[in-house]
């Protein structure tokens, strides 16, 4: 996730694309930077690590008088590969300065590309998998078939590339047209008067123009003054383009449309779950974004401690069953904040998983610190390139949510449970409890999770309307088993932190000794049913629990598999999921947890991004 622009028109493009980059902020703060023709043949640059705000004091200091023309591109970077510094900051150019390119995503095939580029002793300057691009389009532009040709050079690179991406190209020899392609990530196009745009989102040019047209997948734009191209990568034009006009407000633009950050965050969750994944499994293989271990010292764990507070906690307690059922191993599953005061016993052999979405958590860190103590190792999840727990860390796992406004935390969630599926299939790869061929089923399973998490969304309509009748209750409760009960403990830290009403999730069959005197009449209980078919045993014992609270005089709402009858008349209020591989559930069984605490908390008139009394990113003990 990160904020792209693109401007050719009549006015300074500078200002255009500095003003648009402010616009798209949200979107990543690890460094901006412009790039825009000088008029004088070449290319003006500058780029900061840090927020925008650093950026425009650049300018301000070294001047901006040589970034003349009236074309130009800019990035907000979240960062991926490379740590968020100046020399990793976009754009990025080619040897002879007079191209460059912005880029949003994960180009997968990055290292092999920059071998090849390295074979010719191409000077690459960034650790990033972006630059590549840029070289290898001023390679094709060299020389061969697509010499002197820009977009065919373009077209060329992009048919080489795989992962996930938007790329935008401008060229100095080519004043007055810009190459943009999408693959997986966001790309619109603004028409405007003279002047066309191009964008992560609308808000890169809203303030300009409302005609807007959205490209599809594999698409490329060209976009000069007059108007713009669209073809696929082998350039030909016949494709399906969307023209649409934008009726939302700047402030309504910059978050997707929606009323706040998390409802847009929530609808983003299938991507956060998709670009997880991204990168992780190459050549047969579960790959960490980082491994300062040996293979033989992730072979001799032989105990795992997960250590993270909240949200994440609940992440790392559906860690648990699937570590466990891959690995064989033992796992504990320990609050950060109780985790060193309470001497757990550590040696090399034991592996400490954090997992914090800002990689700061003061109380995760300082447990981190005290396992580093005990000689034990330690392997982060995180959603923020280069923070302390990752640089601390013996290795790393990045979840890939994008930047998280919202302080209640619902796609990094997904993404912290989908990024420990992949620790768990990492560890039992590298113990040999998995053959390659069952770490690779697993993981197809993992790619087929996001289509089934955008499918739920589709579906959630019924949800908001369910949260609204039930928005005065005092009190709502949750049951879950197995990885059920970890979701029902997420559902209700949701309610409780968006809604401030009081929420309690149980395990569904803790329940008769004792939570079970607390169920009165009318009192929702919202419960997450296992899968008929992947653990028929829990679900007929939950089928139990049911009619025990419902004979007490509970209203139950049911999440329940689709096809799943036996619940039917046990559920007041039944909500339906796609069928999943049972350990992955969580990922679809939460999404209508977190949209029913939004909804209830909107309808009491709360601000769901900015809950009272929490911060996003708790940085004291
Ligand atoms: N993978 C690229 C990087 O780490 C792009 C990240 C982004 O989307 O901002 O620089």
């Amino acid at each position: 996730m990160c904020g792209i622009v693109g401007y050719v028109g009549h006015r300074p493009a500078l200002d255009v694309v500095v003003e648009a980059l402010r616009r798209m902020e949200y979107r990543g703060y690890d460094s901006a930077g412009v790039a825009v023709l000088d008029g004088r043949g070449g290319l003006a640059v500058e780029r900061k690590a840090g927020r925008l705000a650093n950026l425009e004091a650049e300018l301000d200091d070294a001047g901006r008088d040589h970034f003349a023309g009236s074309t130009g591109i800019g990035h907000t970077r979240w960062a991926t590969h490379g740590r968020p510094t100046d020399r990793n900051a976009h754009p990025h150019r080619d040897a002879t300065g007079k191209i460059a390119v912005v880029h949003n995503g994960i180009i997968e095939n990055f290292a092999p590309l920059r071998h090849e580029l390295e074979a010719e002793h191409v000077d690459l300057r960034s650790d990033t998998d972006s630059e590549v691009a840029v070289h290898l389009v001023a390679r094709a532009y060299a020389d061969g078939p697509t010499a002197g040709d820009f977009v065919g050079s373009a077209l060329a690179v992009l048919r080489r590339l795989e992962g996930a991406f938007t790329l935008v190209f401008t060229h100095a020899d080519h004043p007055g047209t810009i190459v943009a392609a999408r693959r997986s990530t966001p790309l619109v196009v603004g028409v405007g008067e003279g002047e066309m745009f191009v964008g992560s989102d609308v808000a890169a040019f809203i303030e300009h123009t409302r005609e807007a047209v959205e490209l599809g997948q594999d698409q490329v734009v060209v976009i000069t003054a007059d108007g713009y191209t669209v073809t696929n990568f082998d350039g030909n034009d016949d494709v399906p383009t969307r023209p649409f006009t934008i009726d939302w407000d700047l402030e309504a633009a910059e978050k997707g449309g929606h009323d706040y950050f998390m409802l847009k965050e929530i609808e983003e969750q299938p991507q956060a779950v998709a670009d997880t994944l991204l990168g992780h499994f190459a050549n047969g293989r579960i790959v960490l974004d980082e491994q300062r271990l040996s293979d033989q010292e992730l072979r001799d764990v032989d105990k795992v401690f997960v250590v993270a507070c909240g949200t994440a906690y609940h992440s790392g307690l559906v860690a648990k069953y699937a570590i466990e059922h891959w690995t064989r191993l033992p796992v504990e599953v320990e609050l950060a904040s109780e985790f060193r005061y309470r001497d757990p016993v550590l040696d090399r052999s034991t592996l400490v998983v954090a997992i914090s979405q800002s990689g700061e958590t003061a109380d995760t860190l300082e447990a981190v610190r005290h396992a580093k103590d005990q000689k034990a190792r330690v392997l982060a999840v995180c959603n923020t390139n280069g923070a302390q727990i990752p640089r601390e860390a013996d290795a790393v796992l990045y979840t890939r949510a994008g930047p998280e406004i919202g302080v209640a935390s619902t796609k990094c969630f997904l993404a912290q449970v989908t990024a420990n599926y992949l620790v768990g299939l990492a560890l039992a790869q590298a113990r040999g409890t998995k053959y390659p061929d069952e770490v690779a089923r697993e993981y197809l399973e993992l790619e087929a999770m996001p289509q089934l998490v955008a499918r739920v969304l589709e579906t959630v309509e019924p949800v908001r309307a369910l949260a609204r009748e039930l928005a005065a209750s005092p009190a709502v409760l949750f049951l879950g088993r197995h990885v059920g009960y970890p979701v029902a403990l997420e559902g209700a830290l949701k309610l409780k932190e968006l809604a401030y009403m009081h929420a309690e999730g149980f395990a569904a069959g803790e329940l008769k000794h004792g939570p079970i005197a607390l169920i009165e009449d009318g009192l929702p209980v919202i419960v997450v049913m296992p899968s008929p078919k992947g653990r028929a045993v829990l679900h007929s014992k939950m089928l139990s629990n049911i009619r025990e609270i419902q004979a007490r005089g509970a209203r139950t709402v049911v999440i329940a598999e689709e096809g799943d009858e036996a619940v039917r008349p046990f559920a007041n209020h039944l909500i339906e999921i796609p069928a999943s591989p049972t350990l992955l559930q969580p990922l679809l069984a939460t999404v209508p947890l977190q949209v029913f605490a939004a909804e209830v908390a909107q309808t009491r008139g709360y601000d769901v991004d900015k809950p009272r009394n929490l911060a996003k990113s708790v940085t004291v003990e």
